[in-house]
């Protein structure tokens, strides 16, 4: 019997990715092991570090366990193939094109593939090791951010037609998940080129019922990962994913993650960002309007190009402004093959670990000012245990004695800020009945 090893750097995506060739090896008799006779090592390429970690790895498999045929692929098999195909131990090295079709994937690592097989689905079924599935809509981004190698190495967006994504989603929840997050590289450009938009995709996605055993409708939800600010609200007088998200508040999680990137705006037209910074923030404003205390998180760049002290305080303030209930924070690196790989006047990197210092304080006054207003909101946790993650993105406990038996896997709660002797915040689920919780 043959075993693989999967190691998976980068997004979610990524992961959707290697679950997919997972799946595919499966059918087919493989087994997963450590000491595994092929390791499939799917590569990101978004910072430096990513790269330099994937080789690193790749030196150290090909030293210790030189008979171990190492496949890689991702994104970094896409930008640099010469460098990787030089590298002890690897056999194969497949870029996107070639490693996210699992007939095309069989076929290169040498397997027959026979021509019924051909009709593999292309879809997942479960998600190992998680409790949330993360299910691919789309890959490809039509943008250019000046800083983003991306587009290079995935091309143009590509999106799964929504038939496909709803038997994936079935599958899914037959398969016991509650919670699956839709990812993709840019999924607001879901639809654009089947002629569709993310809105009707949801629409169809809500709908879906799925049952237990006894009859009983089984609570779930969808999540959105990473999407644009402006590709939310309504932009002309079609759909919105806004107005979805506000007509199915227990189906779709409130919490979106929109890329702040920069809050000063000379810095967005330097980044090719389309959007000023009043516009991120009267978006944030007008989800707020339509949803009950929605969850923001973003990312950051600190010390892009050009970037100046007072450039960077209007990044300052706009988190502020938005008022996140998480931020991430990411120090600017130029990648080759980008537009911004020339800086012309970078930071020092003690202004920028500066920056870095005063925008994670920023950050943490402003999580805990949000989570500090979830006091009294409903939420929907999925546990695992006694503790889980609610709808808001939020870590939430929920004390055994508040319900009789075992803890179910979804329950509808009422939040409680609870503060100790340090003065450290926790949030607690008071249930609303597993009935209730049960019967969404
Ligand atoms: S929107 Fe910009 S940052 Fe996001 S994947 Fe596309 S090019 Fe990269």
């Amino acid at each position: 019997m043959r075993s693989v090893r999967f190691v998976t750097f980068g997004c979610k995506a990524n992961q959707y990715d290697t679950q997919l060739l997972r799946e595919t090896l499966r059918r087919r008799g493989w087994t997963e092991n450590r000491e595994a006779d092929l390791v499939v090592i799917n590569t990101c390429t978004v910072t430096a570090e990513a790269g330099r970690k994937a080789r690193q790895l790749i030196r150290r498999i090909g030293r210790e366990t030189p008979e171990t045929r190492i496949c890689v692929t991702g994104c970094l098999a896409e930008s640099e193939p010469e460098v990787l195909r030089e590298l002890p131990g690897v056999d194969w090295v497949l870029g996107n094109g070639e490693a996210k079709r699992p007939a095309h994937f069989l076929r290169q690592i040498g397997e027959e593939v026979d021509p019924e097989e051909l009709g593999i689905p292309s879809g997942i079924t479960e998600f190992a090791g998680h409790t949330r599935a993360f299910l691919k809509i789309q890959d490809g981004c039509n943008k250019t951010c000046a800083f983003c190698i991306i587009p290079k190495v995935r091309g143009r967006s590509r999106s799964k037609s929504a038939d496909e994504l709803e038997v994936e989603v079935r599958g899914l929840l037959a398969n016991g998940f509650h919670e699956i997050v839709l990812c993709g590289i840019h999924i607001g450009h879901w639809g654009l080129d089947l002629g569709q938009n993310l809105a009707f995709l949801l629409r169809k996605l809500v709908d879906i019922d799925v049952f237990d055993e006894n009859g009983s409708p089984r609570p779930w939800r969808l999540r959105l990962s990473s999407i644009e600010a402006t590709e939310v609200i309504p932009s002309g007088t079609g759909d919105s994913v806004l107005a979805v998200m506000a007509e199915a508040p227990d189906r779709i999680a409130p919490h979106l993650h929109m890329p702040l990137q920069s809050g000063d705006d000379e810095t967005l037209v330097l980044m090719n960002r389309w959007y000023t910074r009043k516009e991120y923030l009267a978006a944030c404003d007008l989800i707020r309007g339509q949803l009950d205390r929605p969850a923001f998180t973003a990312d950051v760049l600190v010390g892009f190009d050009g970037e100046t002290e007072s450039r960077f305080v209007n990044t300052l303030n706009a988190v502020h402004e938005a008022g996140f209930a998480r931020l991430h924070v990411f120090p600017f690196s130029p990648r080759p093959g980008t537009a911004a790989a020339n800086p012309r006047s970078l930071s020092s990197p003690a202004e920028v670990r500066d920056r870095r210092a005063r925008l994670s304080q920023a950050a943490s006054e402003v999580e805990l000012i949000y989570r500090e207003s979830l006091n009294g909101a409903r939420e929907t946790v999925v546990l695992e245990g006694w503790t889980g993650l609610s709808g808001r993105y939020q870590r939430v406990t929920v004390r055994p004695e508040d319900i009789e038996g075992v803890p179910p896997a979804m329950i509808e709660v009422e939040l409680e800020v609870e503060r100790n002797d340090s003065d450290e915040t926790r949030l607690i689920g008071k249930p609303m009945g597993v009935e209730e919780a049960l019967s969404q």
